[in-house]
């Protein structure tokens, strides 16, 4: 059976692609410095997975801990999840960014190499198609990020690209997430935001649940339906499974591919807020503000890739999503450190 090494491995994404991979037979290493999650996760992990992580706390920007720990482990594929996320922060500490975003994927990526363990899957982001020219966004759509965020992830899938076509050895998946939300059924892992929320669905389950007293929603006269932003939202599980094909296409079939992951429907704040007080029973107070800047009016994808190369497809729905981070949420209302 082959092993999957996931680094930022106990990050809200990783740590679902951590329990499909197991559930889908793999092995996997993680490898984490909890600079943003929190080592209770693994505690998590155990008790639904029946099994003991293996686990491996380090900086994925240190070459001589990566290239320790695999020297103590045989790896088959990588998936690369270690970065940072916030788009707005990302503004106020540009070098921080880049750094951490790409010089982890150096440091990683050279030490794969050098061990000729070529099959790499790569956290991307539907970011990297800035302001959409139209939708839905097909993988060849024009790109051009409009953050340093946002450009860490387009120049990351840009070195990947050259990388392959240097090294014949070299396959990368190179997976374009639109916008993950919800929680493993179970309620025992989900997503975990230090501070206040940026994003939308973890904000407004804080408002459900109590811990913030109401959502501001960042403009109601864009040109969509309801004139609030329209977003691609995938669940969390969804995307997991996602990586899950994606590794087995690594190692079943040489090549290179980038793919859309999304559902291919767009839903607006307001229809999340309004599917999120059904799921809660809560109410969504929320209050109409400014657009926020840097943000678009809409975007969502045209999945039809995914299947075609990987006979992947999101099914969960936006009444499961907002179920799912419901059922996390109220359980666990200050996150892990409940
Ligand atoms: N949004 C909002 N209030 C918030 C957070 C987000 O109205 O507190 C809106 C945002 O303007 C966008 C959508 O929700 O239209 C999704 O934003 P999020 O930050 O979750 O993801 P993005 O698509 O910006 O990466």
């Amino acid at each position: 059976m082959a092993t999957v090494l996931l680094t930022g491995a106990t990050g809200y994404i990783a740590s679902h692609t951590w329990l499909a991979l197991w559930a889908a037979g793999f092995d996997v290493v993680g490898v984490d410095d909890f600079r943003n999650s929190s080592p209770q996760v693994l505690e998590r992990l155990a008790e639904l997975g029946g099994r003991t992580p293996v686990f491996e706390r380090a900086d994925v920007g240190d070459a001589a801990a990566v290239n320790a720990l695999l020297d103590r482990h045989r790896i088959d594929a990588t998936v690369h999840f270690a970065a940072l996320k916030a788009v707005g922060e990302s503004a106020e500490v540009p070098l921080a960014y880049y750094r951490n975003n790409l010089g982890g994927l150096f440091t990683v990526c050279e030490a794969l190499r050098a061990r000729r363990i070529g099959r790499f899957v790569f956290s991307s982001s539907a970011t990297v198609y800035g302001e959409p020219e139209r939708l839905p966004l097909v993988e060849t759509s024009r790109v051009g990020a409009t953050s340093p965020y946002g450009r860490t992830k387009l120049m990351g899938e840009q070195i990947l690209g050259d990388l392959a076509t240097a090294d014949a050895g070299w396959q990368n998946a190179i997976l374009r997430y639109f916008n993950p939300v919800g929680a493993h059924a179970s309620g025992r892992i989900g997503e975990d935001p230090r501070g206040t929320p940026n994003n939308l669905m973890p904000y407004v389950s804080q408002v459900a649940v109590g811990r913030r007293a109401s959502l501001s929603v960042w403009g109601n006269d864009y040109d969509t339906p309801d004139g609030t932003g329209v977003r691609d939202y995938i669940h969390v599980c969804d995307l997991a499974e996602g990586h899950v094909a994606a590794v087995q296409r690594l190692l079943d079939a040489p090549g290179s591919f980038t793919v859309n992951l999304g559902t291919g429907r767009g839903h607006s704040v307001l229809d999340v807020v309004a599917a999120f007080a059904a799921a809660s029973g809560r109410a969504i107070p929320y209050e109409i503000r400014p657009r926020r800047p840097g943000d678009v009016a809409a975007c969502w994808a045209d999945p039809g890739l995914a299947e075609q190369l990987l006979g992947w497809r999101a099914t969960r729905d936006l009444a499961s999503m907002c179920a799912d981070a419901w059922r996390w949420q109220s359980h666990n209302p200050n996150g892990y450190d409940t």
